[in-house]
């Protein structure tokens, strides 16, 4: 094994790869009028394609698979995806997120395919509005989801929830609530603007530091990072079951812990989920045979990711959406 290191020294144990664009919500900052599928598009890897992907990344030093998409439980192989990522060497834990509409319904299989986390997207406890951010009112069936994944011992359930100036910005207390007694991990993460999205971006985009200060004041203490952490602030308090976790990709220093790299539905590998460009692999993935050639074309790309981000300055490079390179 060659671990992947980058010119700043940072390792990529973490890939997060999209298995489907297409997604069956509309939420306002990703998909606002759903997803329109490009009927010139290729589709999506399939699961012989996933397997030699895997077993190269696995060459390079990944150890942890995060699926995402758009919405992955639309594939209809999942279960057979998570069951091949699982029988990877090397792999040890496989991530999945998810909108959740799914989950009380498939993930008793997925478990047993060798599912160990999971990141349910939920950016409101109440109904109404939780409807009015994605297009369809499901959170009762996403909030029996979650209980579920708890009730099984699913090793790690955490929620997703994108903050949102006037939409959900004030929706804390509802939030503590619910981790008194779940023991979950909640990540507010910042709304980042996309290709598509600046003027709701402009509108509704607030710094998650507020929240951070609030949490501080009440007694949350910031859980000390480990080594492999990824970008978000820990916060535990000992009356809650539940923890948080912040993300702000605007942070200063944002990007110093990256540990992940990507890679879009169709085999492009992207180096930033903001970057300008994206290396193909699907032609390395149709033969066995080519594995070396894989290995060393991921490897050679690697020198090539820029230290940070530049959203800053309002550039978002290729990224349309974040379902189009999976979030
Ligand atoms: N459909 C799945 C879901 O929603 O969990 C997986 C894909 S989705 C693109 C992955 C994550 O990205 C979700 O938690 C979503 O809330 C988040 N996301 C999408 N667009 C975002 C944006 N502009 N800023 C911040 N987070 C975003
Ligand atoms: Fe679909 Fe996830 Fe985007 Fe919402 S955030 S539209 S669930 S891909």
């Amino acid at each position: 094994m060659h671990p992947l290191a980058d010119a700043f020294g940072r390792r990529f144990p973490y890939l997060r790869l999209s298995i489907i664009p297409a997604c069956n919500f509309r939420c306002t900052y990703c998909l606002p009028n759903g997803y329109k599928a490009d009927p010139k598009a290729a589709g999506p890897l399939r699961l012989d394609e996933i397997t030699r992907l895997l077993t190269g990344f696995q060459h390079l030093g990944m150890h942890k698979l995060r699926i995402t998409g758009g919405e992955p439980s639309l594939r209809r192989d999942l279960t057979d995806i998570i069951a091949t990522a699982a029988a990877v060497p090397g792999v040890e834990r496989i991530a999945m997120t998810t909108n959740g509409v799914l989950l009380t319904r498939r993930l008793n299989e997925w478990m047993d395919a060798g599912l160990g986390a999971i990141n349910v997207s939920m950016d409101s406890l109440d109904r109404a509005c939780f409807a009015r951010i994605t297009g369809h009112d499901r959170l009762d069936s996403i909030l029996q989801g979650i209980d579920l994944a708890l009730a099984r011992g699913l090793p790690s359930v955490k929620i997703n929830a994108v903050l949102m100036r006037d939409v959900n910005d004030q929706q804390l207390p509802a939030w503590l609530d619910y981790l008194r007694d779940h023991a979950v991990g909640v990540r507010f993460i910042e709304l980042m603007q996309t290709g598509d999205n600046l003027d709701f971006f402009r509108r509704h985009h607030v710094r998650a530091a507020s929240v951070m200060a609030h949490l501080l004041d009440s007694g949350w203490r910031e859980r000390p990072r480990r080594a492999d952490a990824g970008p978000a602030r820990e916060l535990v308090h000992p009356d809650y079951a539940g923890h948080i976790g912040i993300i702000a990709p605007y942070a200063k220093d944002f990007c110093a812990g990256c540990n992940r790299l990507r890679v879009t539905a169709t085999g492009d590998l992207r180096l930033c989920l903001f970057g300008d460009f994206g290396i193909p692999l699907r032609h390395l993935l149709q033969d066995d045979a080519d594995q070396e050639a894989l290995v060393r074309a991921i490897g050679g790309q690697i020198g090539r990711k820029e230290k940070g981000h530049f959203l800053h300055q309002g550039h978002t490079g290729i990224t349309p959406h974040l379902a189009s390179t999976g979030g």
